[in-house]
């Protein structure tokens, strides 16, 4: 996004407009923080602005400022279609490509709204006016506290927004500890604080909320893990049977994945969930160095996302997803040693 772009933008924004801010399905903490500080933002400047949300969000997810806004498209589709028809300008946010909305994709690939992406995924596709997608990003949070101050605003940027903005680069750097986190994530952060975002308020909020079931859920899954020294890796699976024992809900498998990577020695970790209602198993890749799971859920699992953490699926049942993914752990075994 250079500067003439930013001037095109801040014109736009002189007057009041129609806007709609979408993000990705199964929307995170970046997605939601992000829409959401959006969202306070434009509101400042009388637009007209509604945050539309694919599916539903995690229960630690909706204390988030303005959440009570939101519209979801599975649920409220005909005012959602309403709305992105008549929008004049469409943010997306957190994600690069249209079939990451879900059912969104067809209403959002027909508007012919203007389109602004801020997202820090990889291969982005075409369909933005204007884009400003850096992979080299914590998250589109900080992304969004960049665009800010490229218009020259961050005045502007209260409390509110601050604890937005805070919850997804919190949540996308892993509590600030990931590769991604930077000297300038730091000391965005640290202006965040300073504008109000409580961080100890907002950490208790995203992770001191387990129920009782997600701990016995996150043992399953710990119970379940296997390792395969000679190719640095460890996975788990949850079956939907094991999912149902423990009452599964949104969001509490978020994380599970991660606990593989703390092994000493392991620079690839994998979780498998079962979906029987959507026939699908829904697979997390995780990463250290350089390693690209990225490239391996391109290439294998009808997915994709960073080099150190993506997401696929398989229509494979659970166990042949498994022995699918053993299989292909061959053809990398020298770039996992080697990391
Ligand atoms: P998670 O494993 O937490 O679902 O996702 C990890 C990262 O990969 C996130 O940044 C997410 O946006 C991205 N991701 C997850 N699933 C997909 C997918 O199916 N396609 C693509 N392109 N990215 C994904
Ligand atoms: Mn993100």
């Amino acid at each position: 996004m250079n500067k003439q772009d930013i001037e095109q933008i801040k014109q736009l924004l002189s007057t009041p407009k129609k806007i709609v801010i979408v993000t990705h399905k199964n929307p995170d903490g970046d997605a939601v923080g992000s829409s959401l500080s959006l969202y306070h933002y434009l509101s400042k400047y009388q637009h007209k602005t509604t945050v539309i949300l694919p599916n539903d969000c995690p229960s630690f997810l909706k204390w988030i400022p303005g959440a009570e806004t939101v519209l979801v498209y599975d649920y409220q589709t005909e005012l959602s279609n309403r709305l992105i028809s008549e929008a004049e300008i469409i943010f997306t946010l957190d994600f690069n490509a249209f079939h990451r909305t879900g059912n969104m994709e067809i209403p959002l690939s027909e508007s012919d709204a203007l389109k602004i992406m801020i997202d820090h995924h990889q291969a982005p596709d075409g369909y933005a006016t204007f884009m400003f997608s850096d992979v080299s990003m914590s998250s589109t949070c900080e992304m969004i506290y960049h665009f800010i101050d490229m218009l020259k605003d961050t005045n502007n940027i209260d409390a509110t927004m601050a604890t937005c903005l805070y919850v997804g680069i919190m949540t996308d750097t892993g509590s600030f500890k990931f590769d991604c986190t930077t000297s300038t994530t730091h000391h965005i952060i640290a202006k965040l604080i300073d504008k109000g975002a409580n961080n100890s308020q907002i950490h208790n909020n995203v992770y001191d909320t387990n129920s009782y079931e997600r701990l016995q859920l996150l043992g399953c899954a710990l119970k379940n893990l296997k390792i395969l020294p000679e190719y640095r890796t460890a996975y788990t699976s949850l079956s939907q049977e094991e999912l149902n024992q423990y009452n599964y809900k949104k969001g509490d498998t978020e994380g599970v994945v991660n606990y593989g990577l703390s092994l000493d020695n392991i620079v690839l970790a994998a979780i498998f969930i079962e979906d029987k209602q959507e026939n699908i198993v829904k697979i997390s890749l995780r990463s250290k160095g350089h390693f690209s799971v990225n490239e391996m859920s391109r290439a294998h699992f009808n997915g994709g996302g960073h080099t150190n953490a993506a997401g696929g699926k398989s229509y494979l049942s659970l166990n042949e997803t498994i022995e699918n993914f053993i299989s292909i752990l061959a053809s990398y075994k020298n770039a996992l040693n080697d990391e």
